[in-house]
């Protein structure tokens, strides 16, 4: 990972983002602005994969905990995220689904905090958040204060114990700032629980440097890790030695191969496993880790903002007299990977968009999400999507009995 000094895009950054994105596989035709849901596959998975399976398991079968070190790979995977999260690589750990690691390092949290009864969040946060924070709020007796992020600081009084915040909100692609977020929970003697499943790939951020206490996030959005990828967690090293987290199984063990009676919990962050890790999983998502090698977080940064600039830019000088409204901050500062339009007519738009194979997503009741990820969105794909609209518009070809009736997933 190199860290560039530039700001803006250079042009070999446009062409190192072209190389990359030619280590995709993109379907034939398909235009996709959806990676902040599930990214493309890498080339390199397709190849790598099979060799995982033919040798690794089918040759190697169990030797394979140690010869091929499918015992490190949650460590070896955190550490590449950290990268990309500004953490040192031992305080992030690849496991489970990014809910079950939420519950895990809030217990933690909120262990170390006892005696305070409050836990506050963000209204508008992810529900499976919300659902995770009201179950360990019943488990330990404490009240949840959920109001819109923006009026978090006055709530944050001497009885919070944690602050669980999404850093770019998934339907606004809204960015909460790290530093004043986590400086405020500070303040209050609180600890941070960010949730960092729209920021990793697509927008850089300082873990370490916010001295923030614990975060989550994804696999498989813009770390193109796969359909159900290991999520990732990461624990402050100052608080690891005294976390308690409530999933003890045998791989948070100190010595798991000692089988002994009594858990003791290991020294590191790998206290924060608990069952045998899927081993295909997170060997996919380690493979397509290695997409960001070569590239700096600033142009990552800077790339993603070109491209959701772009987008916007075309929206208001093509879209504007259709209805659509920018869902999303103007502000690029304030501005994540993805960018959100809303219209009544929503839901019939993707569904034509989608028959013409540019894939983005909706989010009720009415927002068109469209994710820009910097390895492989280009400029020209943004222009192609932007004309496509004004087209289903002019045409009326959102206007059809079919996508009147709504599907589960979308
Ligand atoms: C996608 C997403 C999740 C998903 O959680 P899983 O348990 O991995 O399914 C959680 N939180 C946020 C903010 C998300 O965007």
């Amino acid at each position: 990972m190199n860290q560039a000094s530039t700001a803006g895009p250079a042009s070999g950054a446009i062409d190192m983002f072209a190389r990359t994105r030619e280590r995709f596989f993109i379907p034939d035709g398909v235009r996709y602005f959806d990676g902040n849901s599930l990214g493309l596959m890498p080339k390199a998975v397709q190849l790598n994969a099979s060799n995982v399976i033919t040798h690794e398991w089918g040759h190697g079968l169990i030797h394979s905990w140690h010869d091929a070190e499918w015992r490190t790979l949650p460590q070896r995977t955190g550490a590449k995220i950290a990268a990309l999260i500004g953490a040192q690589p031992q305080q992030v750990i690849a496991c489970d689904s990014t809910s079950v690691n939420l519950f895990k390092v809030l217990v933690a949290a909120v262990r170390l905090r006892s005696g305070r009864k409050t836990i506050v969040t963000d209204a508008d946060a992810f529900p499976t958040d919300l659902y995770i924070v009201d179950q360990v709020a019943k488990l330990f007796g404490l009240t949840v204060v959920a109001v819109p992020a923006s009026q978090m600081f006055q709530r944050l009084g001497r009885d919070v114990a944690a602050v669980v915040l999404t850093h770019v909100d998934y339907r606004s692609a809204e960015i909460y700032d790290m530093q004043t977020y986590t400086q405020a929970a500070h303040a209050a003697g609180a600890l941070i629980v960010w949730d960092l499943s729209h920021t990793a790939g697509g927008v850089p951020c300082d873990l370490d440097g916010c001295e923030a206490d614990f975060a989550v996030g994804c696999g498989y959005k813009y770390l193109n890790g796969g359909p159900g990828a290991p999520a990732y967690l990461y624990a402050a090293a100052r608080h690891v030695a005294a976390c308690q987290q409530p999933l003890a199984g045998w791989f948070g063990h100190a010595k798991p191969f000692d089988f002994a009676q009594q858990y003791r919990p290991a020294e590191g962050t790998d206290r924060f496993l608990c069952g045998t890790n899927p081993v295909l999983g997170l060997s996919v998502l380690s493979l397509a880790l290695d997409l960001f090698d070569d590239v700096s977080l600033d142009d990552i940064r800077a790339t993603s903002r070109r491209l959701t600039q772009t987008f916007i830019d075309l929206v208001d000088a093509q879209l504007a007299p259709h209805g659509f409204d920018v869902a999303s901050p103007r502000d690029a500062a304030r501005r994540g990977s993805h960018v959100s339009l809303r219209h009544p007519q929503g839901y019939g738009v993707m569904q034509e968009l989608a028959k013409r194979r540019f894939i983005g997503d909706f989010r009720t009741p009415d927002y068109m999400r469209f994710g820009f990820a910097p390895l492989y969105n280009t400029g020209e794909e943004v222009a192609e999507l932007v004309g496509a609209i004004d087209d289903i518009m002019t045409t009326h070809a959102w206007d059809q009995a079919a996508y009147r009736q709504r599907r589960d997933f979308t």
